[in-house]
């Protein structure tokens, strides 16, 4: 299975430029040069779900997403690839007959979709509803939105080659955490691990992080760095990863990853970080989802 990564990840230094003289070194394990769609943590999280089902006899993937969702374009990807069926429930009746850019691939890929309204979208972790697709769809394992189960905090945890004990700081964007837990898992406990949600009032990520790790290592989560909520963004944002791409060479995508920059740049000026601080952040990808911005950046 791992023959579906283009590339292995690896640990760029930023420049100095962008951290000097606050801190002694920030780093960033590029996790977005893995694969041009399966990109960034997806496909970590995918991974084990995708044995999962193989070694489990069943011949499809379920699983669930909005309109832009990384997360379905990353499963119907690595599913094509593994010989696997993946069907993606979208939520949002409307998008039926004006599929984003993101949809348009995942059908292109393969992936089946079946729109749902909000109401019922909203049930996607009930039970019931999930029984009823159980039913509809025998063969299928059901992965949660986002990739977030058991299997997909395991799939992170096999990062922890790169997750070296001379970092002192291990900072990552939060969706549904589960990328967070896994880090979580495998971190020496002398590391301070950060996340950084990209919506607001993104805090109550902690308690679902607290149920998909097993570690009791303690953890922040800022959400001061939402620009306006989920999928928002400003002109700020957009010059910020244009000056970011300048200085370090590495392109950040909208959604998440260019928030989680421009809040840890903050707090690098403001101070928040010992002089000695040697920081790694995790590129988590997500750059397919810079074609509604292309426009306003150098990349
Ligand atoms: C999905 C995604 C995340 C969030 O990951 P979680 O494991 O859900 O917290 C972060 N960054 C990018 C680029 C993503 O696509």
């Amino acid at each position: 299975m791992d023959t579906i990564l283009n590339q292995k990840p690896y640990i760029q230094p930023l420049s100095p430029d962008w951290y000097s003289p606050h801190v002694q070194n920030v780093s960033m394990l590029r996790l977005d040069e893995v694969h041009p769609v399966v990109s960034g943590n997806k496909w970590y999280k995918l991974k084990e779900n995708i044995k999962y089902a193989q070694s489990n006899g069943l011949d499809t993937i379920l699983t669930f997403g909005g309109p832009y969702s990384n997360h379905l374009i990353a499963t119907a990807y690595a599913c094509k690839q593994a010989g696997l069926k993946s069907i993606g429930i979208v939520r949002g009746a409307w998008v039926k007959d004006n599929l984003t850019p993101t949809l348009q691939d995942c059908t292109a890929t393969g992936m089946e979709l079946q729109f749902v309204s909000k109401e019922i979208y909203a049930q996607k972790e009930e039970d019931n509803y999930l029984c009823s697709l159980k039913e509809d769809y025998p063969n299928a394992h059901i992965v949660p939105e986002g990739g977030a189960n058991k299997l997909g905090v395991e799939g992170i945890a096999a990062l922890s080659d790169y997750i070296l004990p001379e970092y002192s700081h291990i900072c990552v964007s939060v969706g549904t955490g589960t990328t967070m837990a896994g880090l979580l898992s495998v971190l020496s406990s002398s590391a301070k691990c950060y996340g950084y949600a990209p919506m607001k009032g993104g805090a109550y990520i902690a308690d679902d992080i607290i149920q998909l790790s097993e570690s009791s290592i303690e953890f922040n989560i800022f959400d001061e760095w939402h620009f306006g909520g989920f999928g928002k963004s400003n002109d700020e944002l957009l010059q910020f990863m244009n000056i970011f791409y300048d200085i370090n060479d590495i392109p950040l995508d909208i959604v998440y990853t260019s928030k989680m920059m421009y809040g840890i740049q903050e707090q690098i000026q403001q101070g928040y970080f010992p002089g000695s601080a040697n920081i790694l952040c995790i590129h988590t990808g997500g750059l397919q989802g810079n074609v509604s911005v292309a426009k306003k950046l150098k990349y």
